[in-house]
Order: C-alpha cells, then structure tokens, then sequence
C-alpha cells in the first residue's frame, strides 16, 4: 500500500528504528514513545485493522506475540515484565491503519487505559 506509513517502513522509504525483522514481521521504536520502551509489531504484508484478518493468520499472530517475547527477554524485561496491546478503529485509539502491536515497559502502566 503505497500511501500507508507502515508500508513504507516494511519497504524502507521512510527510516525506522528497527529492532525486529523475519520473514513476515518488522518491529521498530514508536516514533513518539509513551514509555521508556516503547516498539510496534507489525506484520509486513498490509492489514488494516483485526477486522481484515484472514483464515491462516492464526499463524501470524502468533509468530508475532513469540517475536515480542523474545525482543522483551532480550532487553531484560523478564523480571518486571511488559504490556502488548493493540488498537482497533476510531474507538480502540487505531491511528495508523496497517495491524500493529504496541510493545510497552520500563515504568508501572496503569489499568484500565482511558
Ligand atoms: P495507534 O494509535 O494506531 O495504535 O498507534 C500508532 C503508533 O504509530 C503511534 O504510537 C505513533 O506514535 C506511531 N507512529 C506513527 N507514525 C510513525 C512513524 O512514521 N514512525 C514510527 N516509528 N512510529 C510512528
């Protein structure tokens, strides 16, 4: 997708800071970071929301939640651990519409988000 952000991170027109990246998967530093770590996991080929996932993507998903355990065991979150949320259309807070997973840590996150 020529006009979505993600797309062009996936296709390296726009720079990202990558920490992540496999066959089907990319994960980088959020641009504006709401905590002190602060990645987003997105598969490479274009979703838009959960609402367009596919049959066979069980598969992805999964891939995906394993890829930011390993990026948290990497970087030592293990003993005070992390949170992975995504967002879903206007009411879940979902900006950037391409699937992405918000891997945040480093500081106590409240409950319930507002
Ligand atoms: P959403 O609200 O859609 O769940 O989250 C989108 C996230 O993408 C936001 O946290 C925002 O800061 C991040 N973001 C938006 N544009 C860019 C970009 O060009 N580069 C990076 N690294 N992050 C971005």
């Amino acid at each position: 997708m020529q006009d979505c952000i993600f797309c062009r991170i996936v296709n390296r027109e726009i720079p990202a800071d990558v920490v992540y990246e496999d066959e089907h998967l990319l994960a980088f530093k959020d641009i504006n970071p709401v905590a002190p770590v602060h990645l987003l996991f997105i598969p490479k080929r274009h979703i838009p929301t959960l609402f367009d996932l596919q049959d066979g993507d069980e598969r992805l998903l999964g891939l995906l939640q394993k890829a930011a355990v390993q990026v948290a065991r990497d970087l030592g979150l293990e003993e005070r651990g992390f949170r992975l949320v995504t967002n879903c259309q206007e009411d879940g807070g979902q900006y950037v519409f391409h699937v992405h997973y918000h891997l945040l840590a480093g500081r106590e996150l409240n409950w319930p988000p507002g």
